[in-house]
């Protein structure tokens, strides 16, 4: 691995700078003073990313994506369902539209039109556009900007699942989802939960390299203090948070999933078992106190941020 040198020491690009976490690939983390939060530098351009997106994402980079989705739909409705039960505990009884920024195939917008919500999503890739769509989706294909966002109307919640760390300006991107919330409206914020101490052991301790830096793909590495200050930074005041499974863990515990797709989708089975039987047997609220718990301690591989636009 190139640039263990730069590693620990000062690196300025541009009105970026901080201290380089890790070297991949030509890029360095740093933990910017400008920004407060980690990011790559140097931040790759729009258009190098808007390539990468189109025709990528789908079909090169996660072939069984899609099939694994539909696989998992009976866990991933559990998930989306515990998500729209805390969205309308904090929303007023008639408030139920959302706009899902990067929808996927669709999946977690199906579940809400289901529940009742008026449902709206945006999704650069085509085939995951297109999949919507052939669900019945109001899915438009299309990137979330500047340009797009005067013909989306207003919504009671925005939804940006794994977004904000492929983004190279997040914070632009957040105050311009502020501008399309109505008075009250949430935004709801999942993104991975990057140099977390399971991970900061793994590579200290264990000598694992950081597998999680994946540029020019994220761009951002965020954890939950540096994503909630950004949310305070663009407008937001953060209502609830949670972390999603410690898959990590299994890591930690000796399972080397790292590279090994079949040991990676064994330990993502016994996951989804637990939560599954949780929810199942009526005791979805332990999740949520246990990944609060999580959250509070910045353990989890993802954070799940719930904030009102203060307007
Ligand atoms: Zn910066």
């Amino acid at each position: 691995m190139s640039g263990e040198s730069s590693k620990g020491h000062h690196k300025q690009w541009h009105d970026h700078g901080g201290t380089v976490l890790s070297s991949v690939n030509g890029f360095d983390v740093i933990d910017c003073a400008e920004c407060k939060f980690k990011h790559v530098i140097p931040i790759p351009t729009e258009e190098e990313l808007e390539k990468a997106y189109r025709h990528e994402y789908y079909t090169q980079e996660k072939p069984l994506y899609l099939e694994r989705y539909r696989q998992d739909l009976e866990w991933w409705n559990t998930v989306y369902t515990r998500r729209y039960e805390l969205l309308e505990q904090n929303l007023s009884d008639g408030a139920r539209s959302i706009l899902d920024i990067g929808s996927g195939p669709g999946f977690f917008l199906l579940n809400g039109q289901q529940r009742g919500w008026r449902v709206k999503g945006i999704e650069p890739s085509i085939e995951a556009a297109t999949h919507s769509q052939k669900l019945g989706l109001d899915v438009e294909n299309i990137f979330f900007s500047e340009e797009t966002a005067p013909t989306l109307g207003t919504f009671d919640v925005i939804n940006m699942g794994e977004v904000l760390e492929h983004i190279p300006a997040p914070a632009d991107l957040l105050k311009l989802a502020h501008s399309k919330l109505n008075v009250n409206g949430l935004i709801c914020i999942i993104v991975p939960n990057d140099f977390n101490p399971f991970q900061e052991a793994l590579e200290g301790h264990l000598g694992f390299s950081p597998w999680w830096v994946a540029p020019p793909h994220h761009i951002n590495y965020f954890d939950f203090p540096t994503l909630a200050g950004l949310l305070a930074h663009c407008g937001f005041e953060v209502l609830h948070q949670e972390s999603t499974f410690p898959i990590d863990l299994f890591l930690l515990m000796g399972d080397n999933y790292v590279g090994n797709d079949a040991l990676g989708r064994a330990c993502h089975t016994r996951r989804m078992n637990f939560e599954k039987a949780m929810v199942q047997s009526g005791r979805g609220d332990v999740l949520t106190k246990l990944y609060t718990g999580f959250a509070n301690q910045n353990i989890g591989r993802e954070v799940v941020m719930f904030a009102r636009a203060v307007k």
